[in-house]
């Protein structure tokens, strides 16, 4: 039996497998850190990471210790490293757990000193060379790699930085690296540098061809989505948002529809109504803006989209009813609405769209063609 409301995605796992090739490809088989924070931007973590685990990548990224643990107990055997906040407590989980996790403030030095756990807490450091949100700073850095190297079962597997502009701003971006390249250098004729290097996100990826060093970092990219909004060549979005109308009704013209009665009928209606709202991540600001697809056509959002239900114009629409299919990202005979086109109509970008699908909205998973 079905008790959900018919509002669904569907994720492509193919199609995952198609871009983490892709990413092989352009990074000439460096090692990958998958980015699959945030409940792997809204597609289902686990399903992603089990997926990239089978396609044989080096390891994922989280934002907690939570999202992490949460992966190795459902049977993720590939080492995640955390990007965010730890709380020190968490440390001997982590290890035994087989997580890594981030240095990114020099105080955590004295919580690293009171290790005295047997198994070897493996840590990267992020060094901020200009995102300026979390990491040491590069004068720090030397310093830090010592001490961290006295310290008995802590073991420095990696050190990385994060690129602010990667997608906008190649100067900026370069600076980053060259900074970042001064601290490596200072490392290694220390003999102190870690075997694990890695700054790029998927818009280094892209834009930086030449400077990968041994291992990278996407997140977006895996998904098929542009770090910048834009098409994206090489890549397939592997989400699709979709639901079936619930209820249609014939509107004279001159009725207000909807909350605040922001719409009016300008001539006699037919109108449909969808079980998603901005509960489920449609955002409301697409209220008479945002448009879905249905019978292969476009169709436009009409009056203020609720929590739980939107309402479409399907007027001079063929044989509408309640149980149509509609799609609200991906495609649907010839046209596709993308989670880009989405976010540039309200002023963000996509990693918001997706990441807000709502957590009342089932995720269908599809592996083959
Ligand atoms: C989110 C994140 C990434 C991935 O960024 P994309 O733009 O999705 O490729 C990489 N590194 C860090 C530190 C991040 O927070």
């Amino acid at each position: 039996m079905e008790f959900n409301r018919p509002v669904w995605a569907e994720i492509a796992l193919s199609k995952l497998r198609k871009n983490f090739k892709e990413i092989q490809k352009l990074t000439r088989n460096r090692k990958i850190i998958g980015v699959v924070k945030a409940d792997a931007y809204g597609h289902g973590a686990l399903q992603i990471a089990k997926t990239l685990e089978e396609e044989g990548i080096y390891s994922i990224a989280t934002a907690s210790m939570e999202e992490a643990l949460t992966l190795r107990e459902s049977g993720i055997k590939i080492p995640i490293l955390t990007l965010g906040y730890v709380d020190p407590k968490t440390l001997n989980i982590a290890a035994k757990s087989n997580i890594q996790v981030t240095m990114f403030d020099k105080n955590f030095i004295k919580r690293l000193k009171e290790y005295k756990h047997k198994e070897i807490l493996k840590i990267h450091l992020d060094v901020d060379t200009g995102m300026g949100r979390l990491g040491v700073l590069p004068q720090e850095v030397p310093q830090i790699v010592e001490e961290i190297s006295r310290i008995k079962n802590i073991k420095l597997d990696g050190i990385y930085t994060h690129f602010s502009s990667a997608d906008s701003d190649i100067n900026y971006t370069k600076e980053q690296l060259s900074t970042f390249k001064s601290i490596l250098n200072l490392l290694k004729r220390k003999d102190l540098l870690p075997p694990i290097v890695h700054a790029a996100n998927s818009a280094a990826i892209l834009n930086l061809k030449e400077i990968y060093f041994n291992t990278v970092r996407p997140g977006i990219i895996l998904y098929g989505l542009s770090p910048s909004n834009d098409t994206l060549e090489g890549f397939e979005p592997i989400l699709s948002y979709k639901a079936r109308t619930i209820f249609t009704r014939k509107v004279p013209k001159g009725k207000s529809i909807s909350y605040g009665r922001t719409f009016t009928t300008e001539r006699d209606s037919l109108l449909a109504t969808i079980p998603v709202g901005y509960a489920d991540g449609l955002p409301r600001a697409l209220s008479n803006k945002g448009e879905v697809l249905i019978k292969g056509q476009r169709a436009r959002i009409v009056g203020t989209i609720t929590m739980d239900l939107t309402i479409i114009d399907v007027t001079n629409f063929p044989y509408i009813h309640p149980g149509n299919e509609v799609v609200i990202i991906g495609k649907q005979g010839n046209e596709e609405i993308t989670a880009s086109e989405i976010a540039k109509k309200i002023d963000t970008i996509n990693y918001e769209i997706v990441t807000r699908i709502g957590k009342r909205v089932k995720r269908i998973y599809k592996d083959g063609d």
